[in-house]
């Protein structure tokens, strides 16, 4: 089951007292308005429609928060590089977004977000050589990578990784794609670390509860182990070990 699986919309903050008081860890997703943001938080939740929520009338210019776990949040943050009138920008970054990426505790780290095919325009320059600051990590997710070609691709890492360096000695990168699923499990396995959350290995449930058919031996009491004495209980992951007696 993908770590993420589980998020669900909590809420809408758009006053920093409103923060979820119970958060342990969360963290910030940011990015250009149209990088792929919302499909970047929906393929890691494995959910098609999920971060749309954010993009619905009311929620645009605040911060969106999705439970994972309990105390466990994906934050996703307004959209930059809309045309909007420079005093609402200044207002919005001085009075909740700068204060919220500066201050706020639970938060473990960001993910910007970029268009694979437009990285680091100069509102991403800015708000990683700001954020950095915090000590924090970034990660970045060069989005919509199924649009290059393997050259492009590597070509593009090599360029992003090299600028980033100047900037910042606390991010890391990688080539993602909401399309193809590129870079989705490295994501997560970046995130769940982050996150202090563990994917859970999948275990098959026992034999006599699967669907297809499997070879047996003819003796299955000199197993110790039965379709029956499996009590029909269907979770994966119960049952690993077998009943003594059959
Ligand atoms: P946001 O404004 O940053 O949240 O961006 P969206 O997630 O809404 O994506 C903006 C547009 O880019 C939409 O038309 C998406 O379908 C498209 N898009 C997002 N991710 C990908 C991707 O990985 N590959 C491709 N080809 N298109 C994508």
């Amino acid at each position: 089951m993908p770590l993420f699986q589980k998020a669900v919309f909590h809420t809408t903050v758009a006053n920093l007292p409103d923060l979820p008081a119970d958060a342990q860890r969360e963290i910030a997703f940011a990015g250009r308005s149209n990088a792929g943001k919302s499909s970047a938080i929906n393929s890691l939740a494995n959910h098609n429609r999920l971060a749309y929520v954010s993009k619905t009338p009311g929620r645009t210019q605040h911060l969106n928060y999705f439970v994972l776990d309990p105390g466990k949040y994906f934050v996703d943050l307004p959209g930059y590089g809309f045309a909007k009138a420079p005093e609402d920008i200044r207002a919005q970054w001085e009075g909740l977004l700068a204060p919220y990426l500066r201050f706020r505790l639970p938060l473990v780290g960001l993910v910007l977000i970029m268009d694979s095919r437009h990285p680091m325009t100069d509102l991403d320059r800015q708000m990683i050589a700001w954020f950095s600051q915090t000590g924090k990590p970034i990660h970045v997710l060069l989005s919509k990578a199924d649009k290059l070609n393997r050259l492009e691709q590597a070509q593009t890492l090599r360029d992003v990784q090299a600028e980033l360096e100047k900037i910042s000695d606390n991010a890391s990168l990688q080539l993602f794609s909401s399309l193809s699923k590129l870079g989705v499990a490295e994501a997560e396995t970046l995130l769940g670390d982050w996150l202090g959350m563990e994917s859970k290995p999948y275990s098959l449930p026992p034999v006599g509860l699967r669907g297809e058919k499997v070879a047996r031996p003819k003796n299955r009491k000199a197993m110790g182990w039965s379709a029956r004495t499996a009590g029909g209980v269907g979770k994966p992951g119960q049952n690993k070990k077998p009943p003594a007696k059959g």
